[in-house]
């Protein structure tokens, strides 16, 4: 059986942590070519190598997907390294609580920055490298039940995920007549490095209790995510078994959330 990301070339936004490590060992444990794109081009080149140590192809690119010219350079690298691009994952993004009567103008602009206009231009340069090639291609963001029920200390960041699920139908909606799809997930409470600073800035606004214990605790699978559960959807939206799927956002959270 062939694997099912043979030959297909993928970028994975914030891939050199937490969920997008998980993704992009995940991809080239499937034959994908992979390019690890990240702010921290230490820990992209570290899991990019660990990539290539379990035997898939990867390697580093330092993007800060709010910046257009350092993701078209990001786009052109896997281009020029492997041929063409096939699927581009807009994964990074970051939360920096506050309780909601103190939002200030600068953490709201600060995170709708990454989560949602890196979003958008991750989108625009990807699909503009697809039609380049006059190829099909693939798009999948990361969501999370934030942008599905919003939670008081998160205020900007459950806006910003309500966005990505909003720039994902707008995006299949534009590009599905170039063959492209566009798709999201949504994890629940996954465990990764995002929590340990989030349970500080929590603690720090006197909300130590509301952190990564307590949102757990009621978690209908009884647990909560290692980057290894959002994989295998990651995967499926990635690959050519989701060809006919497109404007969806697809929850991976144990069960938090019931629609
Ligand atoms: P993480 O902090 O472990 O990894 C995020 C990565 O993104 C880091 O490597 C960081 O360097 C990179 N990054 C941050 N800003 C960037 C920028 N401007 N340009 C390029 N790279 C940048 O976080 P994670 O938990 O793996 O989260 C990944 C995604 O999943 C985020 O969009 C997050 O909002 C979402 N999410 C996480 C959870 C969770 O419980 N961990 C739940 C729902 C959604």
């Amino acid at each position: 059986m062939e694997a099912r990301m043979a030959g297909r070339t993928v970028v994975v936004t914030g891939g050199a942590s937490g969920i997008g490590a998980g993704i992009a060992m995940s991809l080239a444990h499937e034959g994908a070519n992979v390019v690890i794109a990240d702010l921290n081009l230490d820990a992209a080149n570290a899991q990019a190598e660990l990539i290539r140590k379990a035997g898939g192809q990867a390697i580093p690119a330092r993007v800060d997907v709010v910046n257009r010219d350092s993701v078209t350079a990001g786009i052109a690298l896997a281009v020029d390294t492997y041929g063409k691009l096939d699927c581009y994952f807009n994964n990074a993004g970051f939360n920096k609580p506050m309780k909601f009567l103190d939002v200030t103008e600068e953490n709201f602009d600060a995170i709708m920055k990454v989560n949602v206009w890196g979003v958008l231009v991750g989108t625009q340069e990807a699909a503009k490298q697809f039609i380049r090639q006059g190829t099909p291609g693939k798009i999948v963001n990361t969501a999370s039940i934030a942008g599905r029920t919003g939670f008081p200390s998160f205020a900007p960041y459950s806006a910003s995920k309500a966005s990505v699920i909003s720039l994902t139908q707008a995006a299949a909606r534009a590009l599905a007549e170039y063959k492209i799809t566009v798709n999201a997930f949504s994890p629940g409470v996954v465990s990764t490095p995002l929590w340990k600073t989030l349970d500080k800035d929590l603690a720090e606004i006197g909300e130590g209790d509301k952190g990564f214990d307590s949102m757990s605790a009621g978690i209908l699978l009884g647990r909560p995510a290692e980057p290894e559960d959002i994989a295998p959807t990651a995967l499926f939206l990635a690959s050519s078994d989701s060809d006919y799927i497109t404007g969806q956002t697809m929850a991976i959270d144990g069960g938090m959330i019931l629609v």
